[in-house]
């Protein structure tokens, strides 16, 4: 019998991501050119909302880089027009959603990551993407209920 690779007896998991497309990408129109990126992928989008993030909840969303230098800097920039948060659904949904998304300095990034293809800067990267299964869950809950997913 033939050996299985070391990996076909792991099973995949369902997991949801928050996805954050940052304000430069919603200025230039782009939301719908990300969109596509991410279904394309697989990946399902299970809610999406515009919002404009005020300076308590940006600073709230990022509260983990409170002590960085660019931590006043990055919240001016959430703050500095809409964003459209998504949760993304479907197997290993938060790491290919980073993967998709890319390094986060841009120049960094891999080519045709959307940060290569949409971010400007280290800071301007066109897109968020929760890190791993405790800050998805805390991510999405900032800003979805329950009630607001639709599985599919
Ligand atoms: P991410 O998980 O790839 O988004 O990266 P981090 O969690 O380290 O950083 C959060 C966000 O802060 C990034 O997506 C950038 O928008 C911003 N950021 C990270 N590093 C820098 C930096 O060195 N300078 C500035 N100005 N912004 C940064």
């Amino acid at each position: 019998m033939r050996a299985l690779p070391a990996t076909a007896n792991i099973a995949r998991v369902v997991e949801r991501t928050l996805s954050i497309i940052k304000p430069e990408v919603v200025a230039r129109n782009q939301i719908g050119a990300i969109l596509q990126h991410v279904e394309q992928t697989g990946l399902r989008i299970v809610a999406t909302r515009m919002l404009q993030l005020d300076r308590r909840q940006a600073e709230g969303f990022y509260d983990v880089h409170r002590e960085r230098p660019f931590f006043q800097s990055l919240v001016q920039f959430m703050t500095s027009g809409p964003v459209v948060v998504s949760v993304l659904e479907g197997d290993d949904a938060i790491a290919r959603y980073r993967k998709l998304m890319g390094a986060t300095d841009p120049e960094q990034a891999d080519a045709g990551t959307l940060r290569k293809l949409f971010g400007t800067n280290v800071e301007h990267n066109a897109v968020h993407g929760s890190d791993a299964p405790d800050t998805a869950r805390t991510e999405v809950a900032y800003f979805f209920g329950e009630a607001d997913l639709v599985p599919r």
